[in-house]
């Protein structure tokens, strides 16, 4: 896998605070100071809509919170997970896309290969390293259909386990609990 880095683009920052994200949602941890690596997830209605495109949810996480998290689900789901996963040829698109714009790597749906549908409802991935960001694996947009696709995949025994550890989490505020529910098993991807 060929990677490269480049500046965090604009796309890839914080809506709210319109600057890059600097901590874990999750532990907290600082992200832009030394090489902490770590996923962005933004969430969108109409996404890559000239008018009227809205994000849904925003946050960063670790990646050692993402693996924490991940290990909540079941083996069977993980396995069925890793299957879906490994129908997509990473290094394949990495060698297509390189050196084009984020545009162009979050046109098509990772899994589906056309744009999302008419809702426009997408998940968009971003991988950083402090304050790089990392094109190889990443970035991709993953469209609502798809997303139900891998939600299907899990087991009930997997989602009650999410929901376990979504509540030892988010005893916070409420906005808190509601991107949980939204988020759910969406981060694992
Ligand atoms: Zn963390």
């Amino acid at each position: 896998m060929n990677r490269y880095s480049g500046e965090i683009p604009r796309r890839f920052h914080s809506d709210i605070s319109q600057a890059p994200f600097d901590h874990c949602l999750l532990c907290d941890k600082a992200l832009l100071s030394g090489g902490e690596l770590y996923i962005i997830e933004k969430a969108y209605r109409d996404f890559g809509k000239k008018i009227g495109e809205k994000t849904l949810f925003e946050y960063a996480v670790c990646l050692s919170c993402a693996e924490s998290y991940r290990k909540q689900l079941s083996v069977e789901s993980r396995k069925k997970m890793d299957e879906f996963m490994s129908n997509i040829d990473f290094q394949k698109r990495a060698s297509l896309l390189e050196g084009e714009e984020d545009d162009v790597w979050l046109k098509n749906c990772l899994i589906r290969q056309i744009p999302a549908g008419e809702s426009g409802e997408a998940q968009i991935y971003g991988l950083c390293e402090g304050d790089r960001f990392i094109y190889g694996e990443f970035p991709y947009m993953i469209s609502a259909e798809a997303m139900d696709q891998i939600v299907s995949l899990l087991s009930s025994e997997t989602l009650d386990e999410l929901d376990r550890f979504k509540e030892s989490l988010t005893n916070g505020p409420s906005e808190l609990q509601d991107l949980f529910d939204k988020v759910g098993p969406r981060f694992l991807v």
